[in-house]
């Protein structure tokens, strides 16, 4: 049997309890469907087949899972911290053990090579020790005395929170948000993409076998604008962490002004990878294609921007022509395989529908700018070359493997053309000069900005973007900052003098 087979046999057994009960939604410690009764259905973008029927909650089942999350929420901030530790890396232990399940449900239900998705279920896992192991010292604060008054600071956790996620990296996206969350001693309401449900579920069971008390991670599955709208208005959601596009973030925001909600958005963006000619050319190769191809292209940090010196452009674009063509695009479980299908047919129609718009904005279609097969969403992976920086195919975000290079002469045009975009999450820069490297990456406009380099991710760094590309940053203790709130207590040291109002 072949590994493809192989796997594929393998998913069918784990997803035999989904085709038979479906996805209920998780709500104080039940597994229940929608008040509705109503469901809608996720299809595997591999061959469109239908892979179960999800409970499609809507304001209602907001309002059960924000009251449980309210409800749990005092036991679960005073419980000690050490304890909560423990309950995280068991979460962790239960994730490596389903390691394997998890990759291949996230692969079935996105479209993601398991090459890439092996490697995100254990960054998952990491992501639950990395902030178990800083629950203890979450609260931790500082002494500021004054000269009548010692002044003591720490912090608490703001409350029940929303966490709202894309449907890109599901699992690994979702660990990354909620891990925070319940180390800070949040509880949570989880309402995942509705294209990508299964590994959510999946998460959500891990975390109570773990010993999670009941209601302190709830689980609504629905659409964003019923189900995700309803949790950015609800009153007893103090903050919404949110990772999804750009304009979603701003129709959030709008919707939790009534409500105050704090938010915390990592949106989209066309991260620019900026070649130089002095640069390790072969190893600038290697980085601007895996940054653009790896994931499906489907992924914010993607490098969807190649400006190239014009003086090395040629070459390059040769190069990166002949390796774009090579790569393999195939059934997600064949572990050979590098590029998989499109997570859905209505993202697919989108990244298809810029091979049009590059041939209409006078770009070449150097390699790619086509489906592959009849069934799924497949596409080849593209290059646009002979592109400039007014076009639509480098200003919008295609979100897809498809990559648009533009040719720079000088360092002040390629700093002009790598900040003229209205996102700002990363850069790539590529260069052997280090006071280049030093003045360029002032000037870039990115949140995350690597030198020589693809993304290489280190927890305890702030992860996010800057325009509109996100605000706030996780990471490190950046997270604690978002689900925590300050706290001042002022104790007098001595008697100062008091004012004496109304007295004689
Ligand atoms: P999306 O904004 O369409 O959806 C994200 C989530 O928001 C989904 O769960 C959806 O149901 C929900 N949602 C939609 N409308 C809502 C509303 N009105 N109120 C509340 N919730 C609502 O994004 P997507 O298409 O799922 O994901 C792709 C996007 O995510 C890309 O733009 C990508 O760059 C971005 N992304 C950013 C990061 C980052 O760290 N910056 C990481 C991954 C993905």
């Amino acid at each position: 049997m072949s590994d493809l087979e192989n796997n594929i046999q393998k998913l069918s057994s784990y997803l035999e309890r989904f085709r038979t009960s479906g996805i209920l939604n998780r709500i104080g410690g039940e597994t229940v469907p929608a008040q509705s009764g109503e469901t809608f259905q996720t299809h595997s973008p591999v061959d469109e087949s239908l892979i179960c029927n999800v409970a499609k909650g809507g304001a209602a089942d907001i309002d059960a899972a924000a009251r449980a999350a309210k409800e749990a929420f005092p036991a679960w901030r005073d419980m000690p911290a050490a304890e909560r530790k423990k309950i995280l890396h068991r979460i962790a232990d239960r994730i490596v053990d389903r390691a394997e399940e998890i990759a291949l449900c996230e692969c079935w239900d996105t479209g993601q090579a398991l090459r890439f998705m092996s490697k995100a279920a254990l960054r998952g896992a990491e992501n639950f020790r990395f902030f178990a192991d800083k629950a203890t010292a979450a609260r931790d604060g500082q002494a500021l005395p004054s000269s009548t008054l010692m002044n003591v600071t720490t912090r608490v956790p703001i409350g029940p929170v929303g966490v709202i996620t894309p449907w890109n990296t599901p699992f690994m996206l979702s660990t990354w948000k909620i891990a925070p969350a319940l180390a800070a001693g949040c509880t949570v309401v989880h309402k995942p993409a509705e294209f990508s449900p299964l590994t959510a579920r999946i998460l959500a069971e891990i975390a109570e076998e773990a010993g999670l008390p009941k209601g302190v991670w709830n689980l609504v599955n629905g659409f964003g604008e019923d189900a995700g709208k309803a949790l950015t208005e609800h009153p007893d959601i103090k903050a919404i962490a949110f990772v999804g596009e750009s304009r979603t973030g701003s129709m959030i925001m709008k919707q939790g002004a009534d409500t105050l909600k704090r938010v915390h958005f990592e949106l989209g963006g066309k991260n620019p990878v900026i070649v130089f000619d002095d640069a390790d050319l072969d190893r600038a190769l290697d980085a601007a294609i895996f940054m653009i191809y790896s994931l499906n292209g489907e992924r914010c940090t993607s490098s969807s921007r190649l400006l190239v010196q014009d003086t090395i452009a040629e070459e390059f674009e040769t190069r990166l022509t002949e390796r774009v063509n090579n790569i393999k695009v195939g059934h997600p479980l064949d572990p050979k395989t590098e590029i998989g299908p499109l997570i859905h047919k209505t993202h697919f129609d989108k990244v298809t529908s810029y091979f049009d718009t590059a041939r209409r904005n006078g770009a070449t279609v150097a390699a790619g700018g086509r489906r592959i097969g009849e069934e799924g969403y497949f596409v080849h992976p593209t290059l646009f070359t002979g592109a400039d920086n007014q076009m639509d195919i480098a200003q919008e975000e295609i979100f897809g493997p498809v990559l648009t290079s533009i040719r720079f002469g000088s360092e002040e045009e390629a700093l002009q053309i790598a900040n003229d975009v209205p996102y700002g999450l990363t850069g790539y820069v590529w260069t052997n000069d280090l006071t280049r490297a030093l003045r360029f990456t002032n000037s870039l406009e990115a949140g995350m900005i690597w030198v020589n380099s693809e993304n290489v991710r280190h927890l305890p760094t702030p992860f996010g973007g800057v325009k509109a590309s996100g605000i706030g940053r996780d990471g490190g203790d950046w997270s604690f900052e978002f689900y925590m709130e300050q706290k001042n207590i002022a104790f007098a040291t001595g008697q100062h003098a008091i004012p004496r109002l109304g007295a004689l």
